[in-house]
């Protein structure tokens, strides 16, 4: 085990550096004290981990990971577990700042935190991603737990890497801890809805924002990047709001229907061959196209930086909706606000995942479960307070819906630091 901060190469777009252009400017607007802008630049605790595994073929392939936990005010640390052969350092330090707002925006009483194994789960047979996750599960452990850090799922991980982490956890505890991971099958402490929840918390929030915009969702075009947890659910759920989805896209590529996709033929389609690409009913289209096709809705639900000074211009939808975190960077933010589009921010877009793992956090620790109608109404009401909050900020601020999410966020994060006050 080696607790270390890793050089990073210097990229463009960089997204901690993105994550932490969004906290100054937002420290600016707020005028934030500089010693809470201060703590808040760095996170708390950063674990990085290199872990041997075996491999089906004999041989013994070294790992690396992180768990980042970037503040603890508010409660402990939440976020979810990347694998992906991108991962790196700086990319999960921002996503866990990202947590740190998420969780304040929606005021659940937690900090953020995030983690990630360089590796490339598509690569691997399920007894080797067993065997990744368990180990990582056990270098991690000595920060995670219920009341202290509690992972869940992010991109290629799921509810059965869940239930590896909770089982090796458990195993080295000696007793059943639920509560240390969300985002589990149902049957051993999951929730009903949490697999849901990210899309259907995003679907909530494009709700209001129509509403507030005065125009209803029968008939209006939607795009989604992404086809895995988050967008293909969000596709799904806003078809049943009468919305025309007229082009989807994976890893491998996207599809466009003028006229509408059927989603649910499409879920069948991508189950039997693992993608969207090559549905037979519909146009090949490029992820960079499908971004820039004349829409209502754009929901970005994969990874991030890929709405950038480049293509903002080009983006002809009238409200994103940002499933994915992180997918827009400062500079296309500022052009989009010229162009009067209304961008609904990662940090409430896609606080649903996070808000349903809470509830089953507390369903865990309480062993008292709750059926999917409380738990979509309590979202609802989490998401719409949120949402609600967020636009009269923009609106007192005369800013952009991220500017005001922020203002929320970072405010209530410095109340926390102010009253707790520094130890020692
Ligand atoms: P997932 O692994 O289920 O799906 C990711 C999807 O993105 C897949 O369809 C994949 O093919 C596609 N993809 C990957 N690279 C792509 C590329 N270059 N171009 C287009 N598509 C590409 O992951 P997910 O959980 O749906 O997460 C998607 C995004 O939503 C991430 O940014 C994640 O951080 C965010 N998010 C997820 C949750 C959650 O609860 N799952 C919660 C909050 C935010």
């Amino acid at each position: 085990m080696k607790v270390a901060q890793k050089e990073e190469s210097k990229i463009s777009n960089n997204i901690w550096e993105v994550a932490l252009e969004q906290l100054s400017l937002v420290a600016k607007k707020m005028n934030l004290d500089k010693n809470i802008h201060e703590i808040l630049k760095s996170p708390k605790r950063i674990l990085e981990v290199s872990f041997p595994v075996k491999m089906d073929n004999g041989t013994i392939k070294v790992f690396t990971g992180y768990r980042v936990q970037h503040n603890t005010a508010r409660g402990p640390a939440k976020g979810g577990i990347r694998y992906h052969p991108d991962v790196t350092l700086d990319e999960v330090k921002a996503l866990a700042m990202w947590m740190t707002w998420k969780c304040a925006v929606v005021a659940i009483p937690y900090g953020g935190a995030k983690g990630g194994v360089i590796c490339n789960p598509k690569e691997m047979s399920l007894g080797e991603l067993e065997r990744l996750t368990r180990r990582y599960a056990s270098e991690i452990s000595i920060i995670i737990g219920p009341e202290r850090d509690i992972p869940a799922p992010d991109v290629y991980t799921n509810p059965q890497v869940m239930a590896w982490i909770m089982d090796t956890y458990s195993m080295n505890k000696g007793y059943s801890v639920p509560g240390v991971v969300t985002g589990k099958p149902i049957s051993i402490g999951g929730s009903e809805g949490r697999n849901e929840a990210t899309a259907r918390g995003c679907v909530y929030i494009i709700e209001e924002a129509v509403k507030n915009l005065k125009i209803s969702l029968k008939g209006v075009k939607a795009v989604v990047q992404g086809f895995g947890n988050a967008g293909s659910i969000a596709a799904d759920l806003l078809e049943k709001e009468g919305c025309r989805v007229i082009a989807v896209s994976d890893s491998k590529g996207g599809i466009y229907d003028e006229n509408g996709l059927d989603i649910s033929k499409l879920l069948n389609y991508k189950k039997e061959t693992g993608t969207v690409a090559g549905y037979n009913q519909s146009k090949k289209i490029t992820n960079e196209e499908l971004l820039e096709l004349p829409c209502d809705i754009l929901v970005p639900a994969a990874l991030e930086n890929v709405i950038t000074k480049k293509n903002a211009n080009h983006i002809k939808a009238k409200i994103i909706a940002e499933a994915a975190n992180g997918p827009t960077t400062p500079e296309a933010d500022e052009m989009l606000f010229k162009n009067k589009v209304m961008i609904l921010p990662d940090i409430l877009a896609n606080a649903g995942g996070v808000t349903v793992s809470y509830f089953e956090w507390i369903q865990d620790l309480q062993a008292n479960f709750w059926n999917e109608e409380q738990v979509n109404n309590k979202l609802k009401e989490i998401m719409t307070k949120a949402f609600r909050s967020v636009l009269e900020i923009s609106q007192k601020y005369k800013c952009d819906m991220r500017t005001a999410a922020y203002i929320l966020a970072v405010g209530r994060v410095a109340e926390a630091i102010n009253l707790r006050g520094i130890f020692p």
